[in-house]
Formats: C-alpha cells, structure tokens, sequence
C-alpha cells in the first residue's frame, strides 16, 4: 500500500532512484572529525525514498521528522530501525536544541509550502547545522543562490549568504515525481562559512534586510527612512548607499548599512 499524496502537506514523491541517490551522495560525509557517526536530520521522508539510501551510510546517525501519520505509518511497516529515529510532528515546532545537543545537518525533499520557513529556521540554528542538502522548487532555489544585481536576489538570499555557502546542484524535472509538481524543482547545498559574527548587530541587520526588500523597485532611502528616523539618523540618508535599490547590495553592504543606523 501506498501513501495517497496530500496537497496540503506538499506531497510530492520522488520516484527517480537516481535523483534519490544523487541527493544522498550530495552530503558531506561527517562534517566534523569526531569519528562518531554525525546526525543528520530527514525532513519530510514520507515513503523514505532518501531513506533508504540515507540508512546504508555508515557515517550518520539518522533521525526523521514527518508530520503526516499515513507516512509516519508506512515507514515504520517498511523500514527496520525507525524505532527511536523517527518522530511524527512538525519540524516548524520542532525544538532542535533538544534533539541535537550539539552539530547536526539536514537533508530533505522539503515540502514547497513552507521551504523558506525552513530556511528561516535554519538560521535560527546556524551555529549547529554545519550543512543542509535539499530539494526545493528551482525558483527558490537560484533566488538564494544568486548574487546581487539580479530581479531575483532577495531576503533568503542576503541572510543565508552571510552565513552560508550556497550551490546550486542539479535541476530535477517534475516528471521524477508522483504526482507531478507544477513547477521544476532543484538540489541545492547549504555549507557554513565560517564566519561566527558579522561585524554588526545580527538583529538589526535582520531588519534592514527585510525592511529595504519591502519596496524592492525604489531606492533604499524610501522604506529605511522610517527605520532611521526612529533611530535617529535621519542624517545618514543623504549618502549614497541610500541611492542604491536593495537588490544591487552584497552581505557586506548591508553590514556597512546596519552599522549606519546603528
Ligand atoms: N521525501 C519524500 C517526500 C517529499 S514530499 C520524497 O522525496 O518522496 C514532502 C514531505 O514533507 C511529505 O512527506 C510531507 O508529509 C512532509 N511534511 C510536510 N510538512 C511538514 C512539516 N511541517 N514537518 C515535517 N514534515 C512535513
């Protein structure tokens, strides 16, 4: 029996064995070298199609999130070992801190509905998840890895690139998977880049980045005026970084932009 596909979970399932493996092979063999066996966390496993593959390494130690009990069930009938390893829930609510006392990674075919909340929440973590391999709709994935100056680069982009190494792997065709998505989806790595602080306050720079892409065709001194009003820098405005729209910044603009206002 199979799991019957329910769109409002963003059931899709990849039935490429191939593509499957490819995804596997995608993440690093134990980030760090304590010999033990590294945790990584499945998101989303529904029939185990990475599962499968993610069990037979030896370098890793296996735990799965899933939120629909129908694939909660069907893993534990086809697959030894989930006993302990898999939990039913939401991984939006998940409290990692617990699970994952200290590094871990993260693999999955996300589901497409809430892949950026994902990402988000990622960088609510980014100083225990070392990598995260995934499948994502191909639209998301090149809009965070791609480099200022495109229609495209937005807040995912900004505020994983400071703290992520992004690429984009391969391009997965829709017809890899039942029932077929509307839209193409793509692999993509997460590695951390080592930086451990940015050079400026983390929370107010969260704000500028969102608060600038707010009106993403004007220049950034219409939606950061408020912002530095209320901080009051109202003098900072007639520089020139002002002038610029917020897609043409990198990472390090806007550090040099949160310090302004700071
Ligand atoms: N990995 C499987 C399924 C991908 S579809 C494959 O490649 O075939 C996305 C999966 O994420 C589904 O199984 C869905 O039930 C699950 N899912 C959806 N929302 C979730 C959430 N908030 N937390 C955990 N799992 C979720």
């Amino acid at each position: 029996m199979q799991v019957r596909a329910k769109k409002a979970l963003g059931q899709h399932f990849l039935t490429d064995q191939k593509v499957a493996r490819s995804i596997v092979d995608a993440l690093s063999s134990c980030p760090a070298p304590t010999g033990h066996p590294f945790p990584v966390l499945e998101v989303g496993p529904g029939m185990g199609v990475l599962t499968q593959y993610l069990l037979e390494r030896e370098d890793i130690d296996l735990r799965l999130i899933e939120i629909d009990s129908e694939s909660v069930e069907y893993l534990l009938t086809h697959f030894q070992g989930m006993q302990g390893r898999l939990m039913e829930g939401d991984f939006l609510q998940l409290k990692l801190e617990k699970l994952f006392p200290e590094q871990f990674a993260i693999i999955g075919n996300f589901p497409y509905n809430i892949s950026s909340q994902i990402f988000f929440k990622v960088l609510d973590y980014k100083d225990r998840i070392p990598e995260v391999v995934g499948m994502v709709q191909k639209e998301v994935a090149e809009r965070m890895a791609e480099k200022p100056g495109s229609k495209t680069y937005g807040i995912l982009s900004v505020l994983l690139q400071a703290w992520y190494n992004i690429e984009y792997l391969f391009t997965v065709g829709s017809g890899c998977f039942a029932p077929p998505p509307k839209v193409e989806s793509a692999v993509i790595r997460l590695t951390r880049n080592g930086r451990t602080s940015l050079g400026c306050d983390e929370k107010l720079f969260k704000t500028v980045v969102k608060t600038a892409f707010g009106q993403r065709r004007k220049m950034m001194r219409n939606p950061l005026k408020p912002l530095a009003l209320a901080r009051g820098k109202a003098d900072i405005l007639s520089q020139d970084i002002f002038s610029q729209r917020p897609e043409q910044l990198s990472v390090e603009d806007f550090v040099a932009l949160t310090n302004l206002l700071d």
